[in-house]
């Protein structure tokens, strides 16, 4: 059956909508196989950092907020604590205090947790799924806020006024074509919800179909190339986490979880270049991974076991294999090549370091977990494209490219953007079966 898949050229890409639901149906499986190997279920972080930009009204108390940290004791002895102390420690002098670690280089696009730190935890993040947690109001809005208000680079601006050259104000629904009130909706749906939700299968196609035709956030003239890119990887980001949460919502009146089409519908589906963003950020995502493809071959993973670590680099390759038959998502050699190219990457690059900050002030600690997670995947999938030559791709020449943090965060961020790519074919099937019931 077609359920209105979409097709077209994904702006800023060097791929369509088809090439890339392909690669993403052929590779899902072997990615949600990787993120359940050992190496990449543990992730390290400080969840209580105090948020640097103002002062937070405290974490969300809901039991769905908290996150289950895990004993390091159970972990490889190479990936504890006391052995990154250890090293760290000055083999002179009585008072052996630990170096001072900077936790960024200048190549970075991140501020990273300082691993040493007494309150950094290992967090196994198979059993803090990200989903609905209930956190909302001016917390989430503030942080959302704030994040898009980096997008606008040095141009000062109030969010309400739109950011004159980089985000313009969101592109209106398209107009209802049918008076008749969608058919599926459940008795708790508002008013405000109902009008918003497209009725009939040509609106439906127009949301859903013909993606690559519908007007964006960037559509102008004076939007550089950087800065588009710059701006779809948060939306990406944003679509991402909407669709876990609608695909992953709690009723309360049933008491149960699953997939919530209203929710979907009024985030994302009557927003098409929400959904073309997300798209563009898995291309992206993608391209940097596939790159990383000599350099992980003789990565040390140190779990601990060698036949495991030696697993775990062949699932890398068979993954990365099975996206070379494709053409690459996204060409990263057009980006930063004006006559303002350097000031241009140095405030790509700073904008985006005040991102992964702000997430230490997100008010719930799962949300946080998976934000910061999810920024420090995007900042490692720049910093392969963008911070360094080809040739320094690989583990001989660039053995400190990556850390483990780093190659946990980027595999796991490919992971979530894939399975919100498989939910939003979900809900796509969804929404056509409520349109045509049998
Ligand atoms: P929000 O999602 O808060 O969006 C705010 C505004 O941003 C919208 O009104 C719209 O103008 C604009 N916008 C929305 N989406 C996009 C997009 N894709 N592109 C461009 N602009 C957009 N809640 C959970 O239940 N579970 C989680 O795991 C979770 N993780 C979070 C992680 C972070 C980093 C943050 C900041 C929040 C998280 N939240 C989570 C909260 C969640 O994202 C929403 O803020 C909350 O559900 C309220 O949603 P909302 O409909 O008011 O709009």
């Amino acid at each position: 059956k077609d359920y209105c898949k979409p097709y077209g050229q994904i702006r800023d890409t060097c791929c369509d909508y088809q090439s890339v639901e392909s690669i993403q149906g052929d590779t899902f499986p072997k990615v949600e196989a990787l993120v359940k190997s050992k190496f990449f279920k543990y992730y390290k972080l400080n969840l209580w950092r105090e948020c640097p930009f103002w002062n937070d009204d405290g974490l969300c108390m809901n039991r769905d907020c908290s996150v289950e940290t895990t004993d390091e004791s159970l972990l490889p002895e190479e990936w504890r604590q006391e052995a990154l102390g250890a090293i760290q420690m000055s083999p002179r002098g009585s008072a052996f205090q630990p170096f001072k670690v900077c936790t960024y280089k200048d190549q970075d696009f991140c501020v990273a947790d300082d691993p040493t730190d007494k309150d950094v935890v290992y967090v196994n993040l198979l059993d803090n799924p990200e989903r609905f947690t209930g956190y909302t109001g001016p917390s989430a809005a503030n942080v959302w806020k704030a994040i898009y208000e980096e997008n606008c680079f040095n141009i000062v601006h109030k969010m309400a006024e739109g950011c004159p050259t980089c985000s313009t104000p969101a592109v209106a629904a398209p107009a209802s074509k049918s008076s008749s009130s969608a058919p599926f909706l459940s008795s708790s749906t508002t008013a405000g919800q109902l009008a918003s939700i497209p009725s009939n299968k040509a609106q439906l196609s127009a949301l859903l179909h013909t993606l690559a035709d519908t007007p964006d956030d960037t559509d102008n003239d004076e939007v550089c190339l950087e800065k588009r890119v710059y701006y779809r990887l948060i939306s990406g980001l944003h679509s991402s986490i909407s669709i876990h949460i609608c695909d992953e919502y709690f009723d309360r009146t049933t008491g149960k979880w699953g997939p919530n089409l209203e929710c979907f519908v009024n985030r994302i589906g009557v927003h098409p270049e929400r959904l073309q963003n997300i798209y563009f950020t898995y291309a992206l995502v993608l391209r940097a991974v596939t790159k990383l493809d000599d350099y992980l071959a003789q990565y040390p993973f140190q779990t601990g076991d060698v036949a495991e670590d030696e697993h775990t680099r062949g699932l890398i390759h068979d993954l990365i294999t099975s996206t070379k038959e494709c053409p690459a998502t996204f060409d990263e050699n057009t980006m930063f090549k004006g006559a303002d190219a350097r000031s241009l990457y140095v405030e790509f690059r700073d904008h985006f370091r005040n991102v992964s900050r702000i997430m230490d002030c997100v008010g719930c600690e799962k949300c946080r977990l998976w934000g910061k997670l999810q920024t420090t995947g995007l900042g490692t999938a720049l910093k392969v494209l963008f911070a360094y030559e080809d040739k320094s791709l690989s583990y001989p020449s660039n053995p400190n490219l990556l850390n483990h943090n780093e190659i946990v965060a980027l595999f796991n961020t490919l992971n979530r953007l894939s399975e919100s790519l498989e939910a939003i074919q979900k809900f796509r099937k969804m929404y056509y079966e409520r349109l045509h019931p049998p």
